[in-house]
């Protein structure tokens, strides 16, 4: 959900890992280990998300496990990093407990890919924030306690003038405009979201005023739960087809014995496991306190395009079966698609990893 580009980057006070910048870039290190015992977490690392990542796509369907991930991953890092004690204590340890649900509120009608151009504008009044604007495609958005929003909190240059906010979603002002009809991800609600005039006090803000963008960009760890998340759906789905083709007859033999079926279902199978070699290579690194942006950015880019792939060419194999909401295919072919887009689709990834490669024409 964020654009890589932070310009004339000025320091995160609270920030404890290694970072370096080159070229007007970030290149940040995010630190491992976060302590959220004090706020009834277990402390463990991020591997350990991964690892619940991975065994949450066994649930069959995509949307349950991303509610669940908006909830762990995706709506609480900047606060658990950046927040002040006494909003950890308000928003986090309920988040924690499972006693609320939280959302992340960044994109908006006209910005998705370019968050720096967001509109809605937290103007501070007295002690109070007051709230306009809206924001688009949010996940758990109909049923969130509160919003991790991302406003603009002053004048300035776009990638210095924001603030993450905690805003709780019940006070006046705030308005659910509807629940987004989808072609995937069914069970999630995502939500269209109305401010005005909303007021809320400049103590919620998490961490510094200005620096709401550079914190959404620390929490690209989103892209790697996501791609943690899709494993286990390809590998069903592959492991269905194989079932599926080896009872199911045309003339007199197995669908699966025909070698374009069962090449083609270890090909996949191949890069299934190639994604899962990047994913653990970058969560490795990343719990040692290193920078994956560039590796969590081609994971997310090729997790998202052979799910693509996959679900496709394994739709096929099951005929029009495969064109029924009976099985299990045809809604990893629905599902599935989000992953190229949500989070950063993948020219947004593309072009981050040309940063990285240092291949990207500068900006005049
Ligand atoms: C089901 C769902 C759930 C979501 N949940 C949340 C949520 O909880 N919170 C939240 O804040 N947002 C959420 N999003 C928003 C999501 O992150 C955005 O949809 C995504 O960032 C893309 O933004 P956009 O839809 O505005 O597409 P646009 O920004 O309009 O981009 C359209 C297309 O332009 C192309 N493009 C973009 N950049 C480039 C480039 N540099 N070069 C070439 N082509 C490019 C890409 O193909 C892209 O798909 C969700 C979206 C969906 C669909």
């Amino acid at each position: 959900m964020v654009s890589p580009e932070v310009q004339d980057w000025k320091g995160v006070a609270s920030y404890t890992g290694r970072m370096e910048v080159r070229g007007g870039m970030v290149y940040a290190a995010i630190p491992y280990n976060v302590q959220t015992k004090k706020y009834g977490g277990m402390g463990l690392d991020f591997s350990y998300s991964i690892a619940v990542a991975e065994e949450l796509g066994n649930i069959h369907c995509g949307g349950v496990p991303m509610a669940i991930g908006v909830q762990t991953d995706m709506a609480t890092p900047a606060l658990t990093r950046f927040g002040s004690d006494e909003l950890k204590r308000q928003f986090l340890v309920p988040t924690i407990a499972g006693e609320v649900v939280a959302c992340l509120g960044v994109s908006e009608p006209g910005a998705g890919s370019d968050v720096a151009s967001i509109k809605t504008t937290a103007v501070r009044k007295g002690d109070d924030y007051v709230i306009n604007g809206g924001k688009m495609w949010i996940t758990s958005g109909c049923q969130a306690d509160w919003m991790c929003l991302l406003a603009n909190s002053s004048e300035g240059p776009p990638h210095q003038n924001k603030s993450l906010i905690c805003l709780p979603m019940n006070l006046p002002g705030v308005s659910i405009a509807k629940k987004i009809d989808k072609m995937g991800m069914r069970s999630s609600d995502t939500a269209q979201i109305f401010f005005e005039d909303v007021r809320v006090p400049s103590k919620y803000r998490i961490g510094e005023e200005g620096m709401g963008f550079t914190y959404q960009m620390f929490q690209f760890q989103e892209r790697l739960w996501a791609v943690a998340n899709i494993l286990a759906p390809m590998e069903n789905v592959i492991q269905e087809t194989i079932d599926y083709t080896r009872q199911r007859k045309i003339y007199n033999q197995p669908v699966l014995h025909n070698q374009t079926v069962h090449f083609r279902l270890a090909e996949l199978a191949t890069e299934v496991e190639l994604v899962r070699s990047l994913l653990y290579q970058a969560v490795a690194l990343y719990i040692r306190g290193n920078d994956v942006t560039k590796f969590a950015s081609m994971a997310k880019l090729k997790a998202g395009r052979l799910a693509r792939e996959l679900s496709d060419n394994c739709l096929q194999f099951w005929g029009g079966m495969g064109f029924t909401n009976e099985v299990l295919v045809s809604r990893l072919y629905r599902d599935s698609r989000l992953l190229s887009i949500g989070a950063g689709a993948d020219e947004v990834m593309l072009s981050i990893i040309c940063k990285y490669m240092e291949t990207l024409p500068q900006k005049k």
